[in-house]
């Protein structure tokens, strides 16, 4: 029989009860060090009392209006990224799948009213992740997430990451758009290098294609610039945000110039959810944190510290551990023995990590964990991969 919950997921035998800071704890009292953050979600850990106070101010006032009436939260939060980023105007949703959704839209109806109706192509990269709509599937285009789903939505067309001589070959007059995350996560928490990032940028510039950066994961702060792109001194004209925007509320936005948003006008785009009063209370209270540059410098520090005891485990596990990549606290570490292996060997330990592609385990600390909770991971981190090599001589 089919279970109740749809079985998509093959869930881990934990069932949390109470979060703080970088911790979880289960019914039994038993804590796990939570280096997931819930896929890079809970970017200020678990009930960060600012963002607790957020969220119940405005329980006690109002949750939800529509988007047919004015939502002074969803106003200031867009003038706030806007401020802050290259974007002149923001559509808010309520997960990273919808901002692609938008994202594919925005690209197609900017052509359509520059009279190329044809240029609806959106080239992507192996590895990619963009959500699991029917739109996000077939930008990544992997068969793992495509399979047995029918006719896919026609207008991707697929390369290899890292392949500039073949991107630059792909564009025709039928491409809109490149779509790529500046850091790839679920790909196995690859990074773009900055020279790729700034000739994509000249290459749209060159052809008048928009540049359309997935921050999903790697934005809000994850990298130790408020968005990663920053490291490497290009702007998109279209960004997608979610998971750390909303700390662990569903929020998601779309980030664009006016040029790139012209298409979308009256009554072309709409959400009955996206950009509610309790949504945008905590996406602001978040902002107001981690766009601090103190906060920022701290998530890079952070990130020195963290992996330089990585090099460290890796130098003591040489047949378990490969090599430690990433940004900021957006961190790989690729596996000699099965991810998986260490991420259940992690949970013995008590210490939450993600699987990713490439054999890496995701590191995806909150922003604000601290130097004690560091340590205590990599002690944790060590002790997993003793149990996962013991495990792997039976
Ligand atoms: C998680 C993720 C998405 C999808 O976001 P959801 O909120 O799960 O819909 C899209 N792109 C990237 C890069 C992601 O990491």
């Amino acid at each position: 029989m089919i279970p109740t919950l749809l079985p998509t997921y093959a869930r881990a035998p934990m069932t949390f009860v109470k979060g703080e800071g970088a911790w979880l704890t289960e019914a039994d009292g038993r804590r796990f060090l939570d280096l997931g953050a819930g896929i890079a979600v809970n970017a200020l850990g678990h009930a960060h009392p600012a963002l607790v106070q957020a969220l119940t101010d405005q329980a006690g006032q109002l949750w939800h209006t529509s988007n047919l009436y004015r939502i002074p939260q969803q106003q200031a939060l867009a003038d706030r990224l806007v401020d802050l980023t290259f974007a002149d105007t923001v559509f808010f949703t309520n997960s990273g799948t919808e901002s692609c959704e938008l994202a594919v839209k925005m690209a197609r109806k900017y052509w359509f009213d520059k009279a190329a109706p044809d240029r609806v192509e959106i080239i992507t990269f192996s590895g990619s992740f963009h959500g699991r709509s029917s739109a996000g599937i077939a930008a990544a285009g992997s068969e793992k997430m495509t399979k047995g789903f029918g006719p896919l939505l026609p207008g991707f067309v697929h390369l290899e990451l890292g392949d500039m001589a073949a991107l630059k070959a792909a564009i025709t007059d039928k491409t809109a758009a490149i779509l790529i995350e500046p850091v790839q996560g679920e790909g196995g928490i690859r990074p773009i290098p900055d020279r790729d990032l700034k000739e994509m940028r000249a290459l749209c510039d060159e052809h008048g294609l928009l540049l359309i950066f997935d921050e999903v994961q790697c934005g809000v702060a994850r990298t130790g610039r408020l968005f990663a792109h920053e490291w490497a001194g290009v702007s998109p004209d279209i960004m997608m945000i979610a998971k750390g925007i909303g700390g662990g509320f569903p929020l998601g936005a779309v980030l664009a110039t006016q040029e790139a948003a012209s298409g979308m006008t009256l009554g072309t785009h709409g959400s009955t959810y996206g950009g509610n009063p309790l949504g945008c209370a905590v996406g602001a209270a978040v902002l107001d944190i981690v766009s601090d540059p103190a906060f920022l410098g701290e998530v890079s520090r952070k990130s020195g510290l963290l992996r330089q005891k990585l090099e460290g485990l890796i130098a003591a596990h040489p047949d378990v551990f490969d090599e430690v990549r990433g940004i900021g606290l957006m961190l790989g570490l690729k596996c000699k023995l099965p991810n998986t292996a260490l991420v259940s060997a992690g949970y013995q330990a008590g210490l939450l990590t993600v699987p990713a592609a490439d054999n890496v385990i995701r590191l995806l600390p909150p922003l604000n964990i601290t130097d004690e909770d560091l340590h205590e991971a990599i002690t944790r981190l060590d002790a997993a991969a003793v149990q996962a090599r013991q495990e792997q001589e039976q």
